[in-house]
């Protein structure tokens, strides 16, 4: 490649890595910073200039090549590098179970236990009673089993991995039979056949698409057959002329041929949603009172726990899944258990489980109390008292997210901001990279905040990154 004669001119006046670190010595704004991100920060961009001038990129003028504008950048980089990667966000988009934020939030008293054991030895795998190994399980297998009605439970590092581990245990090199209108994808890449693929054992699709019979399940079984497996279809619905078999029946007709019956609940609720005015989702102990020989579902959709995939089941299953080789690879660690266990036990009491886990309680927050918070920040906002600022309040839907009840609209109240000078993408793109960043949604070119999934406490939050977008999202 033969460089022009401006780039023959711009490469040698490049600084070198050697030189902006002897700057940097010299500078305060450094001080602080480790040796380590500074060296890094200043190969970064020194390279990326060179990279600038090679590739030709218009606008690389001999004034940015000088040490006071490469030791600019070579702070910035460095400041970013000093903030952490993950951090916190304000949910303002009213999807509940926000695959993306963080799925469930969790309670004040899960975050508490989790605090007490994270920092200190604990009795993690150690039975006080006897003083030897104990089995890191039972902290969470005797609630488990007290408020869902199983026999025996386990749980892994998601749900996901509790299907895979079941899978591999109960059906590997036989068939699994499986209704069409249950063959899940869900976000991120888990497909049930696929999933099914792993393990070796050998999906026998039955049915069609939007209707599958008894007499369908029935004419697959075979003595190739390991499982009969029922998949929540979490994530759509199949309307229309439809039928599917109801797990009790499929439990039934499992018993009587001596095939074990498997159900992937998905979220698995442990509440009835139906008590306060929501749609029907099947529970947990519902699941558990059918019959199933073994369910799993997640620990952080509608259950409002940590990331966990939670097994219920036979004593004699799940024995055998815990022999698996695999659920050491799948296990989880004290902190998800710590949290998971005090997660379970507000589960004693349904009526302070619903208002104590913030999963469940921002789902059935009554539009009266959500009615007032988007009174309480639009006044907020307004007294911020700029006359660029444009509020409304709009009546929209929020979502419970995280692949679950997804035809249901729950009735919300955004708080709806436009900017005088300023277009609608701008204003939502300052505040998600804000210091702490809103994360809301443009419709209809105005930028929504559903207060329904923004704490109480972080109202005065938004204000502030409101005003900040005042005084430096554009001139005065
Ligand atoms: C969400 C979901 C999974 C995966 O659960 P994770 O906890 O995300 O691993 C599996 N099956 C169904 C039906 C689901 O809804």
């Amino acid at each position: 490649m033969k460089l022009s004669e401006t780039q023959q001119m711009l490469l040698p006046r490049l600084p070198g890595v050697d030189r902006m670190l002897e700057t940097a010595k010299a500078d305060p704004f450094f001080r602080d910073i480790p040796l380590s991100v500074v060296t890094r920060s200043a190969r970064t961009v020194i390279e990326s200039l060179r990279a600038d001038i090679i590739d030709n990129r218009a606008g690389i003028t001999e004034a940015e090549l000088s040490d006071a504008s490469v030791i600019e950048k070579i702070r910035e980089s460095a400041a970013d590098a000093m903030f952490l990667n993950l951090f916190r966000v304000i949910n303002a988009t009213g999807v509940v179970v926000h695959t993306n934020l963080g799925r469930s939030l969790l309670a004040d008293e899960a975050v508490a236990n989790l605090q007490n054991v994270a920092g200190r030895y604990s009795n993690l795998e150690f039975d006080i009673g006897t003083g030897k190994r104990g089995s890191r399980y039972r902290a969470v297998e005797d609630i488990l089993c007290e408020i869902t009605g199983a026999q025996a439970a386990m749980v892994v590092n998601n749900n996901a991995a509790a299907v895979l581990l079941c899978l591999d245990t109960l059906a590997r090199g036989k068939e699994v039979v499986v209704s069409r209108g249950e063959l899940v994808e869900i976000g991120g890449s888990f497909r049930i056949p696929d999933v099914m693929a792993r393990t070796g054992a050998i999906l026998k699709e039955v049915g069609t698409t939007n209707r599958t019979h008894m007499k369908d399940y029935a004419q697959a079984i075979h003595e190739a057959t390991g499982l009969l497996l029922k998949v929540h279809t979490s994530n759509y619905r199949v309307e229309g002329f439809t039928a599917s078999v109801p797990l009790g029946e499929l439990v039934a007709l499992g018993k009587s041929q001596g095939v074990t019956v498997m159900e992937d609940l998905g979220s698995g609720t442990l509440m009835d949603f139906s008590r306060y005015g929501m749609q029907y989702e099947p529970t947990v102990q519902e699941s558990v009172a059918s019959g199933a020989d073994v369910i799993t579902f997640s620990g952080d959709k509608l259950l409002g726990g940590p990331q966990a995939g939670i097994i219920l089941g036979t004593k004699a299953i799940l024995d055998a899944v815990k022999q698996n080789p695999l659920t050491r690879a799948l296990r989880i660690d004290k902190l998800t258990l710590a949290a998971l266990e005090s997660t379970l036990r507000l589960y004693r009491d349904p009526e302070k489980a619903k208002d104590a886990i913030p999963t469940l309680r921002m789902l059935t927050l009554p539009l009266t109390v959500i009615r007032r918070r988007a009174d309480r920040l639009y006044e907020m906002l307004a007294g911020i008292g700029d006359l660029r600022l444009n509020l409304t309040q709009h009546d929209a839907s929020s979502r419970a997210g995280g692949g679950s009840l997804p035809l249901l609209d729950i009735p919300t109240v955004c708080v709806g901001m436009q900017v005088v000078g300023m277009s609608t993408r701008a204003v939502e793109s300052f505040l998600r990279h804000h210091t702490l960043p809103v994360i809301g949604r443009i419709e209809a070119d105005v930028f929504l905040m559903d207060v329904r999934t923004v704490q109480e406490d972080e109202l005065a939050l938004i204000q502030t990154a409101v005003a900040t977008l005042l005084l430096k999202g554009i001139g005065p």
